[in-house]
């Protein structure tokens, strides 16, 4: 195969390697037989996983499987709220802490127990009865991040309700179109959260949202800030009706196919697509890979995931993956800047948590602020360190291992999607010797490859489409009313692959790196570049705080790379700024990946979820009107970015 033929250019090399901290290694929950015990059975591998659970019959089938769809653990029973709640008490467990929940205004905070979590979710669950909700109803969710907000999931789980949580500052048209296609008949909401320092009121989007769903019954209001609120006929206050409710609940047993929940995927391509998840399989890999990539110590570890339970991370890492495996975790409210900058760190050293899992966007906005922050706090409690969302560049990697992870934390980085429900891609903490800014190898019992054009795997040094070869437990059962997408969008591209949309490589280790979507890739002279090598070469450049790299058009190259960047806070933009940047990109990643265009920008476009929507960039560099902007945090960045365009010239 030629150069020029390459599926994708592997152009960024990475000398650096950290070992596994030994006592870590020796105490690991998951060591490296797991690999051959799952490679030598990979179905016998997901039944002893599934058996952590506690089932009320099981399975006679382990796995059918008649691409593309799947079933795991045919014939098996279970209820997941009793696993993630009931049978920790039983066990005993019921002062333990499920969760430290802090708001956002200082000094607002609650500890709730397992024992609380079990009366406040069967007095839920009575509620939702109470409201005539029964088992396969849609329950739309849309709430700040307080404790009412985990306890309606594991309320709509006993029950057997299929939850869809819209994310919080989603709009009404967003959130009604959502309820439209789930045809939900419940909502439940809040007057408001705390974001910011102030309360931010939700229920008038609701009401908004809700005036034109007819299908809606009834809206459940938890009273969080206290904020007035306009009342309808629909409306019943948390506190008149779940309070009343009995603390008794005996949890039916559900089919492990039975549905759990839809939720929307945060929409960076743009046409979010409501994902269906079921009940037997989805709880199994959560609770594996939450104990196997996080080596959870329940009786010792506190655990923080700073995702919102509106996005898949927070319903797998937050509330069902932590609790299956009784675990004590931090919720926290509102936002990283609120009343400080160090509210994170001050949050780690108050509760002395020891797992912290955050995203790329998060540790790049703290490199941004500075390293004096989170040096004014004693972090010293923090032994594993994760990351998700995006491909993270190796500098954000060595700053979030070194400024919070005291040079002596493990960074697992860990790939996965809405869609596959569970991590499917990760070191493993006791195991691996991390590479900055790869994602390692597939963990056990997952088959993934990363193959050419042709569906072939390339070999070592080699890029192409990331693909997964074997249906596993979490994924997804298909799109929410529309069994044809779920095919077209995942199953078509490669015959009896599911395909992600993501490129990757494999290095000469036979390690794996994401290298962001496919349809981001540019093709620069014959070659297809991958964003994510030249963001990060831009990003190891120490001026640099974020970049995001899109291909235009050019009428020599085909496509050229053009650089939105924003510097550091404490950089000079200086005149030849431009100059610098291409040169250190060149020097990094060779000459062909050096951008024509360097423009510093304030912000990036942004999705609620805080990944860079590079589409959008791309309508600006070719001078196109902006394509679909409902998913993005602030549609005004996209003017702030637009201004800076014509000034904006190559260097030769
Ligand atoms: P949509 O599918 O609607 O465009 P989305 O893909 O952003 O939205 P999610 O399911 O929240 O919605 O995100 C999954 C995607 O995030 C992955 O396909 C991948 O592109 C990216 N991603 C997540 N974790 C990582 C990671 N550790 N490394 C690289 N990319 C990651
Ligand atoms: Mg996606």
């Amino acid at each position: 195969m030629t150069e020029s033929q390459e599926t994708l250019s592997n152009l960024l090399q990475e000398n650096r390697r950290f070992e596994p901290p030994a006592a870590l290694a020796a105490a690991a929950n998951v060591t490296a037989s797991a690999y051959t015990e799952a490679s030598a059975d990979r179905l016998a591998f997901w039944e002893t996983a599934a058996d952590r659970l506690t089932w009320a019959e099981r399975w006679h089938t382990t796995l059918e499987w008649e691409a593309p769809f799947a079933k795991w653990f045919v014939g098996g029973k279970l209820n997941i709220a009793y696993n993630c709640v009931d049978r920790h008490v039983e066990a005993g467990n019921g002062d333990k802490v499920a969760f430290y929940w802090e708001g956002e205004p200082e000094g607002d905070s609650r500890v709730i127990t397992y024992a609380d979590l079990q009366k406040e979710v069967s007095k839920a669950a009575n509620a939702l009865t109470a409201l005539g909700v029964g088992k396969g109803d849609r329950v739309a969710i849309y709430m700040p991040m307080i404790p009412e907000l985990p306890v309606s999931l594991l309320a709509c789980a006993r029950i057997g309700a299929i939850h869809s949580v819209v994310f919080g500052g989603f709009s009404a048209t967003a959130l009604k179109s959502r309820i439209d296609d789930a045809d939900a008949k419940l909502v439940i909401t809040a007057d408001g959260g705390f974001r910011r320092g102030a309360p931010s009121a939700l229920k008038p989007t609701v009401d908004e949202a809700v005036a034109q769903c007819p299908q809606i019954e009834k809206v459940l209001v938890v009273r969080r800030t206290g904020q007035d609120v306009t009342w309808t006929d629909k409306d019943v206050w948390w506190h008149d009706l779940v309070d009343s409710q009995s603390e008794q609940h005996t949890p039916e047993a559900h089919d492990a196919e039975d549905p759990l929940f839809i939720l929307y995927t945060s929409g960076t391509t743009g046409k979010p697509k409501g994902i269906l998840h079921t009940t037997g399989g989805y709880l199994t890999q959560t609770a594996w890979t939450h104990n196997a990539v996080f080596d959870l110590k329940p009786d010792t570890d506190i655990y923080w995931c700073t995702a919102d339970i509106g996005w898949v991370t927070g319903h797998s890492y937050i509330v069902y993956g932590p609790l299956a495996n009784g675990a004590s975790s931090v919720i926290y409210e509102g936002t990283p800047d609120t009343p400080h900058r160090g509210r994170f760190w001050e949050i780690v050293q108050k509760y002395q948590v020891t797992i912290l899992y955050t995203a790329p966007t998060a540790i790049r906005t703290f490199m941004k602020w500075g390293d004096d922050i989170p040096a004014k706090f004693d972090m010293s409690s923090l032994r594993v360190l994760g990351s998700v969302g995006e491909p993270i560049n190796p500098e954000a990697y060595v700053w979030y291992r070194e400024h919070i992870g005291a040079s002596k934390a493990p960074v697992v980085d860990t790939w996965w999607q809405t869609e596959t429900g569970a991590i499917m891609i990760s070191p493993l903490p006791g195991v691996t010797a991390g590479k900055p800014g790869a994602a390692m190898q597939p963990l056990p019992g997952i088959v993934a490859d990363v193959v050419d054009d042709q569906g072939k795997s390339v070999p070592n040094g080699g890029g192409g489409f990331l693909v997964i070869r074997e249906p596993w437990p979490a994924m997804l059962r298909g799109i929410w009313g529309d069994p044809e997408r779920y095919k077209e969008t995942y199953w078509s591209r490669f015959d009896g692959f599911y395909f992600p949309g993501d490129g990757a490589k494999r290095d000469d280790d036979g390690d794996l790196w994401l290298l962001g979507r496919v349809d981001d890739v540019m093709l620069v002279s014959g070659h297809n570049i991958s964003t994510t090598e030249v963001e990060s070469a831009l990003v190891s450049h120490p001026k640099v705080a974020e970049a995001a790299v899109v291909g235009a058009t050019d009428p020599v190259t085909g496509q050229a790379i053009v650089s939105f960047v924003i510097l550091r806070g404490n950089a000079e933009e200086g005149a030849d700024i431009g100059a610098e940047l291409r040169q250190h990109v060149a020097k990094a990643l060779g000459p062909i990946a050096k951008p024509r265009q360097i423009l510093i920008v304030p912000e990036l476009p942004k999705t609620r979820s805080g990944k860079i929507m590079r589409r959008l960039l791309r309508d600006v560099a070719e001078n196109r009107s902006l394509g679909d902007v409902t998913t993005l945090t602030d549609s005004s960045v996209m003017n702030l970015i637009s201004e800076k365009l014509p000034s904006a010239k190559s260097e030769d």
